[in-house]
């Protein structure tokens, strides 16, 4: 199988959104879709042993089932940030319902955990083009240069993991806080904070 280093096609059509940051020493590692009780404590723990800190792009229907996992993912350090209400997919939402799951999102962050912040990640990378103009009137739209393909059944894990490695200082990577991903993540993410670490890299959140 090969693995995409980046989403060329999409970023060509889409140069407004971030893909990658400028910076000097660090990465930025996003985890999407949690919180979720047992995956993201174990991501924390792993996060933990590199002093990693890292974005979660968090689905809004999970902050209020999973509120002390939120609760905890900030207090260690992490950013919370919105990645919709529940996972709508942008290419197939009304851009009033789309707007409407991301304001739910964000009102929940800030109420629940004090951390409205202005970063949005579309679910699936999918988003209209009058939703993007919209959105970026109150958010920065985060997409990713590197995606691990966590969630992907089969998954060639060490292609994967030779993808990851060749992520560079300013590099936004892609993993996933759920169940349908956790075997893969499990396998992946702790060699390439190994990694990482190995190149003094820093991990900071967005
Ligand atoms: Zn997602």
């Amino acid at each position: 199988m090969i693995l995409q280093q980046t989403p060329g096609l999409l970023k060509r059509i889409y140069p407004s959104l971030t893909w990658k940051k400028e910076s000097e020493n660090e990465i930025f590692l996003t985890f999407d879709d949690g919180p979720h009780p047992t995956i993201t404590r174990w991501i924390l723990d792993e996060l933990d042993k590199y002093q990693a800190k890292a974005t979660f792009f968090c689905v809004g229907e999970n902050l209020s089932l999973f509120r002390e996992m939120a609760e905890e993912t900030r207090s260690r350090g992490h950013m919370l940030a919105n990645h919709t209400f529940r996972h709508e997919n942008g290419w197939k939402t009304r851009s009033k319902n789309y707007l409407k799951s991301i304001s739910a999102c964000n009102d929940l962050l800030a109420e629940m955990v004090n951390c409205s912040n202005q970063l949005f990640r579309p679910p699936y990378g999918r988003i209209k083009r009058n939703q993007i103009s919209e959105v970026r009137k109150n958010y920065e739209i985060v997409m990713w240069s590197h995606l691990s393909w966590d969630f992907k059944k089969n998954l060639d894990i060490s292609s994967s993991i030779e993808n990851l490695q060749k992520a560079q200082l300013g590099s936004i990577v892609v993993f996933h806080d759920n169940e349908k991903s956790f075997g893969n993540l499990k396998k992946i993410l702790p060699p390439v904070l190994e990694h990482w670490s190995s190149l003094n890299y820093e991990f900071s959140v967005l």
